[in-house]
């Protein structure tokens, strides 16, 4: 049986990567490399093989995700969001829809950034409130919803039905009372339908509920944190090596026509170029020690969780910078590609949990270890 990588590379070569650059500038949504992936299977990547899928888990969709950004972050990150809705759709969501996304004819997407609690995501001001007919009505305004309007279903999150907590709902797109009212033009990740979304009295079904009402927090932290944070980090490591890749070509094959030299034998250019990889590398040891850390249930696991988006989208940030700056002017132009991933590179450090954010949850874990015990607070 062929794996991932293998059937993934001819999608790449011949649908994802030929349309990036016209992805981005003309903010068209990367069906035709979502059509590839469902018809490879690799849009069921991680569902279980008893409805069809592969069966297989974070570190596959790591390397499937970090492929893709290397040529297209935008394709990646509208997998990564959809790999994000089936880990929360796998436990708990009716066969019919699991069979779907495992045969490829069915795209998810996480709808929880509000833009009352903004990047809070742990706090969302939407509701779920009992309707007359029985069914549950559901209100709010999310904010930014990488493949809203183009998802066939939306992993929702809202305020508990009843008493304290947050809950999560299996949404269908295409429901009354769901309009999409601005079409998303952003400056990166400019394909990704990343559009506000409006739900005024939607229509919900009980059990439409993923998990127990008030079970959010539990159910994000069990489910899908290990791939959310770990494969938005993966978007920032792809795109990072394919802005070094880019850029050490266009240093190694262009010449001063006075010394006859290349860009690359600027020791300059090379020791940036150096720092870059490192700062690269060090970004993708994190993340492998991250999806290692979650499969084996290590006792470090949250805070390996809590570190390796913001490593990974920080250092994109400094090694599309440096890529730029070594290419020179030529850099400012589309067709070296490297300006599209510089655009690209930022969203992911203020996507939720932001850097900053995540900053605070580490700063916080580590003082609370050492925080004195009760007996010794009087020395
Ligand atoms: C391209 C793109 C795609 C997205 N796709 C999705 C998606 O598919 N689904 C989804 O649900 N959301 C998505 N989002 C939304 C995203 O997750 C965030 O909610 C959003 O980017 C936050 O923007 P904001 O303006 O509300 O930030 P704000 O919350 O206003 O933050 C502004 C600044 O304040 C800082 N800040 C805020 N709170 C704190 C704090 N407590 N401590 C320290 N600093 C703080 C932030 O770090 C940031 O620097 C997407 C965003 C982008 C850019």
């Amino acid at each position: 049986m062929p794996s991932p990588l293998d059937l993934l590379e001819p999608i790449v070569r011949d649908v994802i990567a030929p349309a990036a650059a016209d992805t981005d500038q003309q903010a068209r949504y990367p069906r035709a490399a979502l059509d590839a992936l469902g018809a490879a299977g690799l849009l069921g990547l991680i569902s279980a093989r008893a409805v069809g899928g592969m069966g297989r888990g974070l570190a596959e969709a790591a390397q499937v995700v970090e492929r893709i950004a290397q040529d297209c972050p935008c394709s990646a990150m509208v997998l990564t969001m959809h790999y994000c809705a089936v880990a929360l759709i796998e436990p708990h969501a009716p066969e019919a829809v699991r069979r779907a996304i495992a045969a490829g004819r069915h795209v998810s997407t996480l709808a929880v950034s509000e833009a009352a609690s903004r990047s809070h995501i742990w706090a969302p001001a939407g509701t779920a409130t009992p309707a007359d007919d029985g069914a549950v009505r559901l209100d709010a305004h999310k904010s930014m919803i990488t493949s809203a309007g183009e998802a066939d279903s939306y992993v929702w999150i809202s305020r508990a039905l009843a008493g304290e907590g947050n809950t999560l709902w299996l949404v269908d797109s295409r429901l009354p009372g769901l309009s999409v009212p601005a079409r998303f033009d952003g400056m990166g990740l400019r394909g990704n339908a990343s559009s506000p979304i409006v739900a005024q009295d939607v229509r919900v079904a009980r059990a439409d509920m993923l998990g127990a009402d008030g079970a959010g927090e539990q159910l994000k932290g069990m489910y899908l944190m290990p791939y959310f944070v770990t494969l938005i980090a993966t978007t920032s490591i792809g795109l990072m090596q394919g802005a070094l890749r880019r850029a050490i070509a266009h240093v190694a094959g262009v010449r001063f026509s006075d010394t006859g030299s290349t860009l690359a034998d600027l020791p300059t250019i090379r020791a940036y170029l150096a720092r870059a990889q490192l700062r690269a590398d060090q970004a993708r040891l994190l993340r492998d020690d991250a999806v290692a850390a979650a499969a084996q249930g290590r006792a470090d696991l949250r805070m390996r969780l809590l570190q390796v988006k913001a490593a990974a989208a920080e250092a994109a940030l400094e090694v599309t910078d440096t890529a730029m700056r070594v290419c020179g002017g030529a850099a400012f132009r589309k067709d070296l590609g490297i300006e599209r991933l510089f655009r690209d590179s930022r969203a992911a450090s203020v996507m939720a949990p932001t850097t900053d954010v995540l900053y605070d949850m580490i700063g916080k874990a580590l003082c609370d270890e050492a925080a004195p015990s009760p007996e010794r607070t009087s020395e």
